[in-house]
Formats: C-alpha cells, structure tokens, sequence
C-alpha cells in the first residue's frame, strides 16, 4: 500500500511507532496473525537508525581496505569519498524500497509522519513538512552527519570512546584521515573534556570536521508520554518491565528507546516477541527477550566482539571460582602485511566453578566479528571449557584458537605454527 497522503481517522488492533528494525519487525509479526496494524514514520525513510545511519552503512565503509594495509605486490587502492557515497546512499535507498514493500505485502499501513498521543488508545499523526525532529550539535556533527559528509575530511576529532566513536575512527583513520579520539577518562587524548569548539582554530586541536559520539538519545520528548502515564527515566528512555510493558496498559516500548542493549537484532527479536505474545497462539502467552548472554561486536579495525560477563563481572559474582583463559597469536591473514601493520588477537574466556562453565568469551582480533556468533551459542547453552576442548577445530581459522586448543600453551602453539607457514 503507498503511503496515505490525506487525514483519515481509522481503528487498528496494534500501532507501531517508528519504523526502525523493531518497530518494521513487531508490526509484520502482528499482521502476520491478521491484526489490523499501522506503523508511523517521521524520517522519509524507513529502516530507522540501523539502515539509514548506522548498522548498515557503517559496516559498508568497515568493508573498505584499510589505505594503510597493502598486501606485498599489491598496490594501495585509490578511494574517492564522494563516489562512494553516492554508491552508499543508493544501496541504502533500495533497502528502504525493500522495506516499504515489506510492510504492503504484508499489509501493514504505513504512515509518514510524526506520531503523539492524544489519549490511551489514540495517537495523532503529523505529516511531514519538512522540519528535522532530531537537530543536530550546532558546531560538529553527530553521526547522522557522518553519514551526509559528501567529502572526506583530512582531520577529525572524535568526541567519545563508545561503539560509534571507536568505529567511526577506525573507518577514518583506516582511509587516511588524520584522526584523534578525544576521551574524557584516559586513554589516546586522555583526560580532555570538551568544554569549548571553535569554529576557526581549536585551542589544542585544529580540525576539519568534529564529530560528537557521546551517546544517543531517545527521541520521547514529544510524543505526549506524560500525559498518558508513560514513564521515562532522565535520561529520556521509556521504562519498561521484562515483557516490554511501559508503565501504561496496553503500550510498550521495544528497541534503542527503552534504554537497554542497543542492538538491531534486539529490538527486532523484542518486537517479534511482543508481537508473539499479545497476538499470537497460546504457546507464546509468556513470550519475551532474555538480555542475558547478548553478544555484541564493535566493528573496529580489528574487531571487537564480546559475549557474556567480563572478567570484572564475573568476579564479583563469583570471587575466586573464577578462572581466565587468555590466548594472543597473529592471524595467518596478515602473514603478507607487513610487520608493522599486523594486527594482533587476543581471546579471553571467563571460565566458573569446578566445571569450567564459560561465562564470558571476550575477542579482538581479524574475524572476531564472524567467529563471536557461534561462541555466543555455546555461552547461551552454558558450554563447559572441556567442550571448547573437545570440539575439532577448522584449519587455518583465528576461531580455532578458541573453539579446540585455548590452554596457553596450545595458543602459544598456535602462534608459532602461524609463524612458520609464514615463512613459506
Ligand atoms: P556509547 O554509550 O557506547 O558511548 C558513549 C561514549 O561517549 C562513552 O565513551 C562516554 O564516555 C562518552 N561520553 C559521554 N558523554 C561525554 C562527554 N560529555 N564528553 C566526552 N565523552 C563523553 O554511545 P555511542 O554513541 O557510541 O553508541 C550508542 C549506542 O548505539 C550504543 O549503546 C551501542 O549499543 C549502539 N551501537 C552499537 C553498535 C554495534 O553493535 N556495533 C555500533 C554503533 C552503535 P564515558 O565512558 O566517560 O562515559
């Protein structure tokens, strides 16, 4: 269906309010069991944060060789910032196609433009006029604008040492921009706080282009919540118990604006859930997301991948039945880059209790990012040490040093045998 393009006043069994991954997902699962259901959108593009200014287009720059990498013979590949972009900005219009077209088929109606509650039950829905909902810092770029940044930047300065911050750098950095990460507690520029940005020459740092990572917030403040008794914490986020009920009958909030485990797959697996429980058949009348065991990557170079407790985490929990299994070696994949260029892995495991249960699998390291989903199916089934051990490893991979070997020792074994087929 296109979209509806004049006032209507109309009934639905369920109304999704924005369509991001959640949102998209939770209504398709809701009509799926033939509810009448409706999805608002304000941003003339649908697929929220993920597809239009995250996720996807993120790891559409990670994929790009890093400029400083070059494989021996071959020659540094040439990157040209606007072209790309173009390219970017059309594979992520298809995928907003793609989703439109997913909503018609399975007759979810969609509706451009800015929802608030007038009631309980009832939402009005303010067509689009052109004005931005989520403004922008007035000197410095947030990471939507990263994304509109038509030309590369020759020196950047990176506000926050979170996912976005950390990834964007490394995309950055990787093709050739001069980039500093500016972090408040200590790390690369240590201690620095941004108290003041100048629009012509920085007091410590001059750069092209500052781009504020620091945190995303929730877009709640004008939805009409507090008028219906939907609560928010202070920081904006909608209060939700563990079925993803706000503090109103019959609303909910899944996704980023609830607060919890920022994630695409969250959100869709919460929406999907949601949907499973108020519409669907009796076996899933208590259907709803565990938070725990989430595993997650940061898309740096190299990756960052992380699964269950930390090594702090678990301690506290367990105190001294807490036992670590570390393991570092360089990846065959860099055996032709050289020495200064080879990026180092580190797999750490948080093991528990005589058994050995693995609480925690923690990676950096070329692959960690592929490697990460499985491990995390054996944390979710609570896998012991022993059946890491005992499971047969693929070779030549970065995930065997995990999976089959990762004593010390046989790590040690590992790096040295990646050395001599290096030398080959
Ligand atoms: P994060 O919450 O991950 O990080 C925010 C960072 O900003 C922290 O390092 C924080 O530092 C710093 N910060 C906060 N306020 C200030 C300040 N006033 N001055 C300087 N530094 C400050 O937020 P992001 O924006 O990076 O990401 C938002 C969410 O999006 C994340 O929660 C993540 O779940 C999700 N995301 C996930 C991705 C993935 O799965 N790969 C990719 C991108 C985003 P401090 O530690 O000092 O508080």
């Amino acid at each position: 269906m296109a979209p509806l393009d004049r006032p209507t006043v109309d009934r639905y069994d369920y109304i999704c309010i924005g369509g991001g991954s959640g949102g998209v997902a939770s209504s398709r699962r809701a009509a799926s069991y033939g509810k009448k259901v409706a999805l608002v959108e304000v941003s003339p593009y649908l697929g929220g944060t993920c597809v239009n200014v995250g996720c996807v287009p993120k790891k559409i720059d990670f994929a790009m060789p890093p400029m400083d990498i070059t494989f021996r013979g071959v020659p540094e590949p040439n990157f040209d910032w606007p072209t790309f972009k173009l390219q970017r900005d059309a594979y992520i219009r298809k995928l907003n196609n793609i989703y439109e077209k997913n909503l018609d088929r399975e007759h979810v109606e969609y509706h451009p433009g800015y929802a608030r509650f007038v009631a309980k039950d009832a939402i009005e829905v303010i067509r689009p006029n052109g004005e931005k909902y989520i403004p922008g810092a007035s000197l410095g770029i947030d990471s939507d604008g990263f994304f509109e940044l038509e030309d590369q930047p020759k020196r950047v300065a990176i506000v926050g040492a979170g996912y976005i911050a950390v990834e964007l750098a490394g995309v950055l950095n990787a093709l050739g921009s001069e980039t500093h990460l500016i972090i408040r507690k200590d790390n690369v520029h240590k201690h620095s706080n941004v108290t003041r940005v100048e629009g012509e020459k920085g007091k410590t740092l001059t750069v092209d282009c500052l781009l504020w990572a620091i945190g995303r917030r929730s877009n709640t403040e004008n939805l009409g919540l507090e008028d219906i008794g939907v609560k928010t914490d202070k920081k904006g986020d909608i209060v939700v118990d563990d079925y993803q009920n706000t503090t109103t009958k019959g609303i909910y909030a899944i996704g980023d604006v609830q607060g919890k485990a920022l994630l695409t797959p969250v959100a869709i697996a919460a929406g999907r859930r949601l949907s499973n429980r108020l519409f669907g058949p009796e076996k899933f009348k208590d259907d709803k997301l565990s938070y725990r065991n989430i595993p997650t990557v940061i898309f740096s170079h190299p990756p960052i991948g992380t699964v269950g407790l930390t090594e702090p985490e678990a301690r506290q929990l367990y105190g001294d039945d807490v036992k670590i299994y570390k393991s570092s070696f360089r990846s065959l994949y860099f055996s032709q880059i050289d020495e200064e260029h080879k990026e180092p892995t580190v797999y750490k495991l948080v093991a528990v209790g005589e058994e050995e249960r693995i609480v925690g699998v923690h990676m950096i390291g070329q692959g960690s990012d592929e490697a990460l989903q499985g491990f995390a199916v054996a944390v979710k089934m609570g896998a012991r040490k022993k059946d890491f051990d005992d499971t047969v490893a693929i070779h030549p991979t970065s995930a065997e040093g995990e999976s089959s070997m990762l004593s010390v020792i046989a790590a040690d074994v590992l790096g040295l045998y990646v050395e001599l087929v290096t030398m080959r």
